[in-house]
């Protein structure tokens, strides 16, 4: 095998005596490959040689295991955006043109696809005449420009109709999902599915044969002609395709019905017109102002990503790798955690004083840890490996041993105080103790230890596995080194980890309360509950303030309003009616009565319409009617909580501001299509949110500007960098 020498940073090409060239793609500086400008001028650099001397065919591997190609160079993308519509055709066409070299070139190719193989990587994959695709669990392959507000748009909507036919193109492009290497094989998105150790042999004797026997040429042809979709299937696709879409969306995004629109356009032209039809389409998308938040909202994740959560790097380095964990308490939030740390392959402690609640908590903690969404069932061989690392005990003593303790028991500052007491004595000197509360301050629950700076909050939310974020809340005495080791630990369960100050409420409840407040107050001004929820949904929120209420539960919501009252209460009064309805029993959906009622109790009960009997105890609490319409209402539910973001930021409690939006997007289901609070802010303006405030200030302090704000309103600064 010889090496041709060719001052590429981000391939190597190898030519082999059988006459095959691979070209082996590792870009520096990344951890998964992606198509940098520098990997897509290396890879024509290379077509440029392979011109000269045409080999019998090309390989197209990784020298990364796992990262085929994750895609194209998002930062640039931004900057393209700014560019203008011209300048984005104009990346399009000459990303595909350069992919089309592959597919029509002298000689055939092949991709080798182990890993991850996601947008651009999969374009590039598309343009090869064959893929061979690895068994590996960590291979995976999709389209999720969706997910950014873009569609596919280096020949993916050209090329993925003819491969695979336009119906599957488009479920796979407009919902982003991946599939592993066997589904891929299945759906004919690859010619062969192998295993990662024969992958490259296969995929070299794969296009010997299909060289030899002409089906390579007749796919050159097939892929670069018009899809044959006789009107009734079109017709099938669009409507069903189109309803289907905008019950996923609500009609908030507008790139999967563009993503249908331009598959059923291309496919309906040969390949020549459906790539202009892709690059005018992909650079409407990328002006719209969601893929500008969704960008922003990737960018901020992506820094969440390479985030320590401390300043110092060496001290992250230095930070104690969790391996044996234990959970303290098997309520709804531990089982929770518990479920989790099993998926993500930890073993686990789990302790529970209450033995009848262990016992019925474990099968149900086994069940969904080995949930296989694509059988809509538990897997029972999955579950007896879950079951082997979960270890329940009813009393501390278990936890000798184990390097990270999570408490998550009842929500009372005596009992926590003394469970964290009790673990300290039986854990080891390095052990770092974590607590889940929701609103007990971590200096306070700290004051019994005798070591405080292993200490921190680790805020969950419920419902543990769809909320992604945890709040990593810094004591007084928190040492960075407990800091780095939970930030670290979270993101291995796929959490996102924001670090924040101890205060009341931390971030999340903090900035939510002013939202479940207000809605309170709507409702003493007699607006109907189903109207406020409807408002908040319509806005993108997955659930209305009331609906919210009554899942967390009133009692939990009274105690969490207690404490913001007693530390905000002159912009955040206890509500009487929260206590009223506690006294009357009606909890929420886990009593079957809380401002709604429901058929059956607990988390799954369905809504059976709003009752009037909490319609009675409102009354009883009635302030006098306001203006109403939808823009206000939206207006006040909304804006207190801006408010309170900006408060945040002005006490210094977050590391970074993008961590507010973080936060709201990954706790509180607020819409990434709008960017998170602060950005949503920005969409209307300072000056115009302290216009839409004036109205308002009646209410009280909660209505009323801050000076953050009167500043950016008048120097015109956006809130978020
Ligand atoms: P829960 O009542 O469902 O469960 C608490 C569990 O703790 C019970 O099983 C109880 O037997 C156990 N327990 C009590 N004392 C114990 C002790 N001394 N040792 C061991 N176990 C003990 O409560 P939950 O909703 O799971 O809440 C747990 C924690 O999570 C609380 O701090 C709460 O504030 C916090 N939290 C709750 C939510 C939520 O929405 N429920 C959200 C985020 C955080």
């Amino acid at each position: 095998m010889t090496v041709i020498p060719g001052g590429l940073r981000t391939l190597a090409i190898e030519r082999a005596a059988d006459g095959f060239v691979r070209l082996v793609f590792q870009v520096p500086d990344h951890r998964h490959n992606v198509l940098s400008r520098e990997a897509l001028e290396d890879l024509a650099a290379a077509l440029d040689l392979l011109d000269g001397a045409p080999p019998t065919g090309v390989v197209i591997v990784s020298a990364r295991p796992g990262s085929f190609f994750a895609g194209a160079d998002l930062q640039r993308l931004a900057a393209l955006r700014d560019a203008g519509q011209p300048a984005l055709v104009d990346a399009c066409d000459r990303g595909r043109r350069l992919f089309d070299r592959l597919s029509t070139s002298a000689y055939a190719t092949v991709a080798v696809i182990d890993g991850v193989c996601l947008g651009g990587g999969l374009e590039l994959a598309l343009a090869c005449d064959l893929r061979v695709a690895t068994d590996e669990p960590h291979t995976a392959l999709g389209c999720p420009e969706v997910k950014l507000g873009l569609l596919p748009g280096w020949g993916g909507t050209v090329r993925l109709p003819r491969l695979i036919g336009p119906g599957p193109a488009v479920e796979m492009t407009a919902s982003g999902e991946t599939c592993d290497g066997s589904a891929a094989e299945r759906m004919g998105l690859v010619d062969a599915c192998v295993p990662a150790g024969v992958a490259v042999e296969s995929a070299i004797r794969l296009l010997a044969i299909r060289r030899r026997d002409g089906s390579i040429e007749r796919r050159r042809s097939r892929m670069a002609e018009a899809v044959t979709l006789d009107p009734v299937e079109r017709e099938f696709l669009e409507s069903t395709a189109a309803a289907a879409i905008l019950g996923r969306t609500g009609g908030h995004y507008p790139a999967p019905p563009a993503i249908l629109q331009t598959i059923l356009a291309g496919s309906a032209v040969d390949a020549r017109a459906a790539a202009r039809i892709e690059s005018a389409a992909f650079a409407r998308l990328a002006a719209t102002p969601v893929a500008g938040n969704l960008l922003r909202v990737f960018a901020i994740g992506d820094r969440n990503r390479r985030d320590p959560g401390v300043a110092d790097p060496l001290v992250a380095a230095a930070a104690p790798v969790i391996a044996n964990p234990a959970v303290v308490g098997a309520g709804i939030m531990g089982s929770g955690i518990a479920t989790r740390h099993l998926r993500s392959g930890f073993p686990l402690v789990l302790v529970d004083i209450d033995e009848q609640a262990l016992t019925a908590a474990v099968p149900c903690i086994l069940d969904e840890a080995a949930w296989d969404r694509r059988s809509g069932s538990a897997d029972p061989t999955a579950a007896l490996g879950h079951a082997t690392r979960l270890r329940s005990a009813a009393t501390l003593a278990s936890c000798a041993g184990v390097d990270l303790v999570i408490e998550s028991v009842t929500e009372r500052p005596d009992v926590k105080q003394q469970v964290l007491a009790d673990i300290e004595r039986v854990v080891g000197p390095d052990t770092v103790i974590a607590t889940n509360t929701s609103t007990n301050p971590i200096g306070r629950l700290a004051a019994g230890l005798e070591a405080p700076a292993r200490f921190c909050g680790m805020h969950f939310f419920n419902p543990v596995r769809w909320m992604m974020l945890v709040e990593v809340v810094r004591g007084p005495a928190t040492s960075d080194r407990t800091v780095a080791a939970v930030v670290a630990h979270a993101k291995r369960l796929g959490k996102v980890p924001v670090v924040v100050s101890d205060s009341p409420g931390f971030l999340v409840n903090r900035i939510l309360m002013p939202y479940l407040h207000e809605a309170g107050e709507l409702l003493r001004e007699g607006v109907p509950a189903e109207r406020i929820d409807r408002a908040a949904r319509a806005f993108g929120m997955p659930l209305g303030p009331i609906e919210l209420y009554d899942m967390v539960g009133l009692d939990t919501a009274f105690y969490a309003g207690l404490v913001l009252s007693a530390a905000f209460g002159d912009r955040i009064e206890a509500s009487p009616v929260i206590p009223a309805l506690v006294k009357a029993g009606r909890l929420g959906r886990k009593t079957g009565a809380g401002f709604y009622r429901y058929a059956g109790t607990g988390p799954h009960a369905r809504p059976a319409g709003f009752d009037d009997r909490a319609g009675e105890v409102i009354a009883r609490y009635a302030h006098p009617p306001r203006d109403t319409s939808d823009r206000v209402l939206v207006d006040r539910l909304f804006l207190p909580m801006l408010l309170e973001a900006l408060r945040v930021i002005d006490e210094g409690l977050v590391r970074d501001v993008g961590d507010v939006d973080l936060a709201v997007i990954h706790a509180l289901g607020f819409p990434a299509f709008r960017g998170g609070l602060l950005a949503w802010g920005d969409s209307l303006g300072a000056a115009e949110v302290v216009r839409r405030l004036e109205p308002l200030v009646d209410l009280g302090l909660r209505m009323q500007p801050t000076p953050r704000l009167l500043d950016h309103a008048s120097s015109g600064r956006p809130f978020t960098p």
